[in-house]
């Protein structure tokens, strides 16, 4: 696969959806990827990249900066408070809002920083124990919240379990932001981004279909 062909399918999916072709955004996925990988997508022109670890994309995209203008960050995986200022000052939007303390964090660190990326709730659409995200039942509840705070709210985001058909997933996420008046739908994966269109994803994250496997050897 690859750029050209990834960007060709969201394109069409969107289109398929009676969208337009570019309100989507396709995000590379470019954690744990070498760096020649990363750069060989940012020659071909594509500039929006999601990293899922705040220390690793510190490491990485500095330096990338350098050399390439209009790099778009998004950070997609948990965020620490302690290393929530370092990820306001690198990234353009936060894909992990996933908890009252680290919201409050936030609506601080903007205050005082003058700027706040983009924000989406991550919401454990599954309510699996073990994943990050509030419950669909709360989220009405925390969108409430985060607004009272005077968040930049762009949308939601999910992960689906891995095992289920996404499609219930991303209908049930859309029908959240729906009904929270949120635009932004972050959802559809390598696997799935072009189901996720159909429903409404305004933004997808797609990595291994862009640059290949990952090798955590
Ligand atoms: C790694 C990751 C992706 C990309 O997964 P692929 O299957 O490689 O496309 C998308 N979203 C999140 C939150 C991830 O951590």
């Amino acid at each position: 696969m690859g750029l050209s062909e990834i960007d060709a399918r969201v394109r069409k999916a969107a289109d398929d959806a009676g969208r337009a072709p570019d309100s989507v955004e396709l995000i590379a996925v470019s954690k744990v990827q070498p760096n020649e990988r990363v750069e060989a997508v940012l020659r071909e022109g594509h500039r929006s990249f999601g990293e899922n670890r705040v220390q690793e994309a510190v490491g990485k995209w500095p330096g990338f900066r350098d050399s390439y203008d209009g790099i778009i960050l998004h950070l997609i995986g948990p965020l620490q408070t302690n290393k929530a200022r370092q990820a306001m000052e690198l990234f353009q939007a936060i894909h992990s809002v996933d908890r009252p303390k680290l919201a409050t964090t936030l609506a601080r660190l903007a205050q005082d920083i003058g700027a706040c990326p983009d924000l989406f709730i991550q919401v454990n659409t599954g309510e699996e124990p073990q994943k990050a995200g509030i419950m669909p039942s709360d989220t009405d509840d925390f969108v409430a919240e985060c607004r009272a705070l005077d968040l930049p709210l762009q949308g939601l985001m999910c992960i689906p379990p891995v095992e289920e058909e996404p499609s219930l997933h991303f209908a049930l996420l859309a029908k959240l932001a729906a009904r929270n008046g949120l635009d932004g739908l972050s959802m559809g994966m390598s696997g799935d981004f072009e189901r996720a269109i159909a429903l409404g994803a305004t933004h997808v994250r797609v990595g291994s279909a862009i640059f290949g496997e990952r090798d955590y050897g």
